[in-house]
């Protein structure tokens, strides 16, 4: 079945949509990003990942190029149109195109693009082996929280994880705490039980998953602590994991070689990972 994509008000076959080669999300990555698990055909957490979208803007001093209910509408459209149940749904928004000066030009229009695909979910069986991963120095800017499209030290350290045969790599700042994943939010669980994940502030991006367990951790009455992490503590915790709207909550049975638990998914992850499933049937 042909995909589609959206782009500047045309419905456009996936494999023949273009923007301009002067557009400034080229040529600069000036520009923003979403993206939505779909589940069921429906948007999970769609409010949030808008919210976080429009500050990703205005942070960026990006106009919407539409109001937020179009918007909504294209994104039912591209979804609809993509025909399928589960899935992600991908949203771009760049200042658009204007001859390559660094500053902002003086008009452009927003470039605004959506995708969607299909993703298989993983079993529990999968789940439950868990994945590897890596630490590397977090080389990054200090304006984490924008989702912003610009990802290179996020795409070199997801690669640097997959050639060392690990899952993803888990970016550490010069004082030796973890921040977050290149892709994901990190979390550990403490030997007495407590969940712990990294502060909110400009050097971590506010995922809206974490956000969502942070919920889940307290309807359940588990103990949470917004705090930094250091690899060692990691290291010796007796669970850990990341979040996002890709991977939900995947178990991580070892960093940098040290196995975590008993080399399989903690206890407290699965509990946490069901009540989230229940959380997605239950959102729409
Ligand atoms: N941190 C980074 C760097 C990310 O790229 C992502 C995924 N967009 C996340 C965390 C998780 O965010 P979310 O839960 O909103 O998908």
């Amino acid at each position: 079945m042909s995909r589609v994509a959206y782009v500047n008000g045309r419905y456009l076959r996936h494999a023949e949509a273009q923007v301009h080669i002067e557009d400034r999300g080229y040529q600069f990555s000036d520009g923003v990003y979403e993206v939505i698990l779909i589940k069921n055909g429906h948007m999970i957490d769609e409010e949030q990942h808008l919210k976080r979208l429009q500050k990703s803007l205005s942070s960026l001093e990006i106009v919407l190029p539409m109001k937020q209910t179009a918007m909504r509408h294209i994104m039912k459209e591209v979804i609809k149109r993509n025909k399928f149940q589960n899935g992600i749904i991908y949203i771009q928004i760049t200042r658009g195109v204007a001859a390559r000066e660094h500053s902002f030009p003086k008009y452009s229009n927003p470039t605004l693009v959506m995708t969607a695909r299909r993703i298989v979910e993983k079993n529990y069986n999968e789940i439950e082996s868990g994945v590897k991963v890596i630490t590397i120095d977090d080389i990054r800017w200090k304006r984490c929280d924008i989702k912003s499209i610009s990802l290179l030290p996020n795409v070199l350290g997801k690669q640097t994880a997959r050639n060392q045969g690990a899952y993803e790599a888990w970016m550490v700042d010069a004082a030796g705490y973890v921040t977050e994943g290149t892709s994901t939010n990190a979390w550990i669980v403490s030997p007495d039980g407590r969940l712990i994940t990294a502060e909110l502030g400009r050097n971590i991006l506010s995922g809206i998953t974490r956000n969502t367990f942070i919920k889940i951790i307290h309807e359940l009455n588990y103990k949470l602590e917004e705090r930094q992490f250091s690899v060692e503590e990691a290291k010796n915790a007796r669970e850990a994991f990341f979040t996002s709207s890709t991977s939900f909550l995947t178990p991580v049975t070892e960093i940098d070689g040290a196995v975590i638990g008993n080399g399989r998914a903690g206890s407290l992850s699965i509990e946490l990972l069901k009540a989230y499933d229940n959380y997605m049937n239950q959102a729409y």
